[in-house]
Parts: structure tokens; sequence; C-alpha cells
């Protein structure tokens, strides 16, 4: 079967997706509501929930395991992860997948879902609001994601993503009540929503990403499950991959060498 072929890229996108925009809309009032309910204990639930959100969903999970799979694990653990993945609100897997896999196979050309070249603003924010076609064509993502669209797992989350937030947000409204959700849900959220991909090597970006900020490194060694390459880069994602080999749920782990133009080896005790 010929599907034909999508183009994304900013002059391609046309139409505001309102669900969309009426979303983070409210997110961002529910962000700046936070502000005026602040609570030692609702913050605290919201700095764990990023991490959970932003490390183990976003860094291990989306990217550089489901992504690029730079390293394996049992399925529970990617399941796992997954689910720390949808918190983020970045979308479902097949659909974030799909656009990170585009973006790479496009790297700041045309047809580049978020590249800066087309301005930092649509790099940011206007390839999601404007990018109407990218969530309803799920049959053209699959192209991209043939793997994980044979799981139904992945394919109903990628579904119901956003579930994952309703649920977490009815136990912090019972355990903690409204300001929980604010800072828990609203705030939380639209603070790791600040931080998403940028195009060059960029430690404040590396800081707030858990190491998704190394993205020179990254571009040079996609399948390296380890962006930050000198002992100076920070790479917390990294570390928490070690951590999961330390314990026996990662391996076949690939890891680029610093100046090295081949390929990411495995790499079964790098220090
Ligand atoms: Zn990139
Ligand atoms: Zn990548």
């Amino acid at each position: 079967m010929v599907m034909p072929t999508p183009i994304f890229g900013r002059k391609y996108q046309h139409g505001v997706n309102w669900i969309t925009a009426i979303a983070m809309a409210g997110f961002h009032v529910g962000a700046v509501a936070a502000l005026f309910h602040v609570d030692v204990g609702a913050m605290l639930a919201a700095v764990l929930l990023w991490v959970a959100a932003g490390m183990f969903g976003i860094g291990m999970g989306y990217h550089r395991l489901l992504t690029h799979r730079g390293y394996k694990t049992p399925r529970w653990v990617e399941y796992f992860l997954t689910l720390c993945g949808t918190l983020a609100l970045e979308g479902g897997p097949i659909f974030w997948v799909a656009i990170h896999r585009i973006h790479h196979q496009k790297s700041d050309q045309e047809g580049d879902p978020h590249t800066p070249r087309e301005g930092t603003w649509w790099a940011h924010m206007g390839w999601i609001f404007f990018g109407e076609g990218l969530h309803q064509e799920a049959a053209l993502l699959k192209r991209y994601v043939p793997d994980l669209s044979r799981d139904r797992f992945h394919v109903i989350l990628s579904r119901w993503h956003w579930m994952t937030n309703v649920a977490v947000g009815l136990v912090l409204l019972v355990l903690g009540g409204v300001p929980y959700v604010l800072w828990g849900i609203f705030f939380r959220t639209t603070w790791g929503l600040k931080t998403r991909d940028d195009s060059t090597n960029n430690w404040w970006v590396a800081l707030l990403t858990f190491g998704e900020g190394w993205h020179n490194n990254h571009h040079a060694h996609p399948t390296s499950a380890r962006h930050g390459l000198a002992w100076y880069e920070l790479d917390l994602n990294w570390i928490g991959i070690r951590a999961l080999r330390a314990l026996g749920l990662a391996w076949d782990v690939k890891v680029a060498r610093i100046g090295s133009a081949t390929a990411p080896e495995i790499d079964e005790a790098v220090a």
C-alpha cells in the first residue's frame, strides 16, 4: 500500500489545533494560579512528578529507549517508563516517537517538524499549535513507528495519553487538595514544556532536561544511550540508565566515545 509522504515544517502546516491551544491556555492559567497557593508539600510533589515525567518518561523512556533503542529493558520497565512519559503532556508514545524520528531524518532541513530554522517560536510552540495534521493522521505516523504500532499497550496509550494526568490529578486532589493539583499537574507540566528541544549543546537545557541538552553529541550519535560524552557534560538520564543496568533491568547499552566517528558500541561496563 502506498502512503502519501507527510510533509512537515512551517509552510506545510495550516490551521490552528484548537484542542491543543485551549488546553495549553488552561494549563498556563493553572500554573499561574499555583503561584497564589504556595504549599511546600505540593511543590515537592511537583518536583517528584517533574523528575518522573522528564527523566524516566521523556529522557530515558520516549527518547533513548523507544525512539532510538539505545538499550534494552524488560517489557514491564518499558511500559512503566512510557506511562511516565505521558505525564509530560507531550503526546502519546507513537506520536512523540514519529515526530522525533522525522526530526532526526530531516535534521534542521525542510520537513523537520520543529526546526529552529523556522524561528525559535515555531521550534518551541508553533509546530504544536499549527501542526493540525500531526495528531490525527495516525496511519501516516505509523509508518515511522511500525515497532510500537504493533504493540497494543502503546497503541492504546497513544490514544489515551492524557488519562495518566487525569488519574494522577485525582489522586493529588484526594490526598492534598487543590494546591497539589495546581502544582503537581498544571505548574509542573507547563514548566516541563518550557524546556524542550534546542539545536546546540547547551548546559542549562541539559540541566533542566536531565541531560537532553547535549544535542550536538546526540545528533552525531543518535543511538547512544549516553548523550553527555565528556566528564563535565552532566547527563542524569544516562545515570538513570546505568542505575537500571546495575539493577539488571537494562542491557545491550549503546555508548558513543567522545571524538569517535564510529557508531556507538555495546558497552556493558563503562564507568
Ligand atoms: Zn534534535
Ligand atoms: Zn533523538
